[in-house]
C-alpha cells in the first residue's frame, strides 16, 4: 500500500503505529480531521488477515467518524484504532494498558471508546494509564450500555422523516418494519409501540421476536420476507449493505430509516431510493445517539443531558434533506454536505496566527521582537 497516497487522498492527518513487544501490542491510530476538535472513536480488535487490511480498515473507519461527529455537531473531530489481534484469545490487562499510555502520549488529540472486539473491562484498563477514553464503566462517570440512546435517536431520526414526508409526526397513524430486534432494533420497537405504531419485525433468533410479540404486540415476519412488507416505514437495525440490487425493488416503503451502520451496499442505492421517492434517513446521522451519548463523558455525564443533546438529531436529519432540496442531490450525498460545510466553515474561523498568538500569551515568545 501507498500509504502516504492513500492518507492523501482520504484527507487524514496523523496515523501512528505504536509497537510494544512485552504485551504483543500492534495497533494502529489514525486521525483523520481535528478542525472541530479531537478525534473520538472506537478502538476495534480483529484478528486482520494482513496489516494492509488493518491500515485499510482504520483510515475508512476514522474518517466515517469526522462526518458523524460533524453531522451530530459535536466539537469533536474524527479518529479510530485498530488493534490487531483475536478478541477471543489475545487480550491481556498489559495489552489494553501499554495502549492506554500510547494514547495518553498523543496530548488528547484521539480519544477512544468500545467497538467491535472491545469492551467496557479493556476500557478500564486503559482509563487506568490515561484519561482518554470514554464508555467507561458507570463507577468512572461512564455512560452504560449505548444502545437505549441510539435507539432514542433512532426514533427522533424518524420523527423527522414522518414530518418530511407526510407534514406530520403522528407515529401512531403509520406502519414500520424493523429488521433485526437486538439491542438497538428492540428497543426501537417498544418506543414505537409505545406511541401507538404498528410493527413488524423480524430476527435471526425466532425466539427473540416470539418474546416481542408476546410482550408487546409487534406482528412477526420471515426473516426474508422483512423488505416486502407493506409498511410506511423500513427500519434496518442488523446489518449493513441490506439496501442493493435484489432489496430495493421489493421494498414497499415510503422511508428507510434505522440504526445498521452503512446500510448502502454502495452509494448508487442511495440515489435509487431517491428516484424511487423512497426518504432515505443517512445511517451515519440517525445512529449517532450512542456517540452524543458518550461525548457527554468528556463535559461529565448526565443521563438526562444525554436524552436532551440526542433530541437534536431530528434537526439534524431535517437539516439533511433541507439541503438535499436546496441542492437537488440525494439524501446520502447532503449528509456528506452538511458535514464538510461545517467543517469548513469552522476552519475557515481559524485566524492564521493563532499559534503565534498563544505562544506570545504563554510567554514563549515576546510580544515585540528585541530591539537589539
Ligand atoms: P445486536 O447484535 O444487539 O442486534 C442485531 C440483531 O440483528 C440481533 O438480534 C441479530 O439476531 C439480528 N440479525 C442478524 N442478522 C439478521 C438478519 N439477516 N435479519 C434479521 N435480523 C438479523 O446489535 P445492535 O447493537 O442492536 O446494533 C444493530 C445495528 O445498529 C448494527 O448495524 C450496529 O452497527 C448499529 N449501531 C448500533 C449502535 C449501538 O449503540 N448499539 C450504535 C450505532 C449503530
Amino acid at each position: 500500500m501507498q500509504l502516504f497516497d492513500n492518507i492523501g487522498e482520504q484527507g487524514h492527518e496523523q496515523v501512528v503505529f505504536f509497537h510494544h513487544k512485552d504485551s504483543g501490542l500492534r495497533a494502529i491510530v489514525a486521525i483523520h480531521d481535528t478542525t472541530l476538535g479531537p478525534a473520538l472513536g472506537g478502538l476495534r480488535m480483529w484478528p486482520y488477515s494482513c496489516e494492509d487490511e488493518a491500515v485499510k480498515d482504520v483510515l475508512r473507519l476514522s474518517r466515517g467518524m469526522t462526518y458523524k461527529a460533524a453531522v451530530a455537531g459535536l466539537n469533536l473531530g474524527g479518529g479510530k484504532a485498530v488493534l490487531i489481534g483475536n478478541p477471543e484469545t489475545d487480550k491481556s490487562e498489559a495489552l489494553f494498558r501499554s495502549l492506554g499510555r500510547f494514547i495518553g502520549s498523543l496530548g488528547g488529540r484521539y480519544i477512544t471508546a468500545e467497538d467491535v472486539g472491545t469492551t467496557v473491562d479493556d476500557m478500564e484498563y486503559i482509563f487506568q494509564e490515561t484519561d482518554r477514553v470514554v464508555g467507561v464503566h458507570p463507577v468512572h462517570g461512564g455512560s452504560g450500555d449505548p444502545s437505549p440512546f441510539t435507539a432514542y435517536g433512532t426514533l427522533e431520526g424518524i420523527r423527522a422523516c414522518l414530518n418530511r414526508r407526510y407534514g406530520h409526526t403522528d407515529f401512531s397513524k403509520l406502519s414500520y418494519a424493523v429488521q433485526g430486534v437486538g439491542s438497538v432494533g428492540g428497543k426501537l420497537a417498544v418506543l414505537l409501540r409505545e406511541r401507538g405504531a404498528k410493527v413488524f419485525a423480524c430476527d435471526l433468533n425466532e425466539d427473540r421476536v416470539q418474546q416481542m410479540a408476546d410482550e408487546h404486540g409487534i406482528e412477526p415476519v420471515p426473516m426474508n420476507e422483512i423488505y416486502d412488507v407493506d409498511a410506511n416505514v423500513f427500519a434496518p437495525c442488523a446489518l449493513g449493505g441490506i439496501i442493493n440490487a435484489d432489496t430495493v425493488p421489493r421494498l414497499r416503503c415510503e422511508i428507510v430509516a434505522g440504526s445498521a451502520n452503512n446500510q448502502l451496499e454502495s452509494e448508487e442505492w442511495g440515489t435509487e431510493l431517491e428516484q424511487r421517492e423512497i426518504l432515505y434517513a443517512p445511517d451515519y446521522a440517525i445512529n449517532s445517539g450512542g456517540l452524543i451519548n458518550v461525548a457527554l463523558e468528556l463535559q461529565g455525564y448526565d443521563r438526562e443531558r444525554a436524552y436532551q443533546a440526542i433530541e437534536t438529531i431530528y434537526t439534524n436529519v431535517s437539516n439533511i434533506f433541507r439541503i438535499a432540496a436546496r441542492d437537488e442531490i440525494p439524501s446520502w450525498q447532503a449528509a456528506n454536505r452538511l458535514a464538510e460545510e461545517r467543517i469548513g466553515a469552522i476552519a475557515s474561523t481559524r485566524m492564521p496566527y493563532t499559534r503565534r498568538f498563544k505562544d506570545r500569551l504563554s510567554g514563549r515568545m515576546p510580544w515585540r521582537p528585541s530591539q537589539s
